[in-house]
């Protein structure tokens, strides 16, 4: 068997999603560590790592709960205007 040198890079992920990763020493994060990479050359999203890290979960959910709002507040709009324009409809048929 031989052993390319490229393969000493290759590992599986440690949060055990099984993921085969290897590292680039060219691609790094800001601080300069070496970022996990799929076969693909993507960076590793690990499913297994992001439900041990509630801070990320918690700056996500905020997001949702600041676009329901939104959201909220444009149906609340659409409902004004629906009103309006059937309020304006009953008024030209009479
Ligand atoms: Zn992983």
């Amino acid at each position: 068997m031989i052993i390319k040198e490229e393969d000493n890079n290759i590992m599986f992920c440690r949060n055990g999603c099984e993921t085969n990763l290897h590292f680039e020493t060219s691609i790094r994060s800001e601080s300069g560590k070496l970022i996990p990479l799929e076969d693909d050359g993507s960076p590793h999203n690990c499913p297994n790592r992001r439900r041990y890290d509630p801070g990320n979960e918690n700056g996500i959910e905020k997001k949702i709960e600041k676009m329901d709002k939104n959201l909220l507040k444009i149906m609340l709009d659409v409902q004004f205007i629906r009103m309006n324009l059937e309020g304006q409809k009953t008024l030209d048929q009479t």
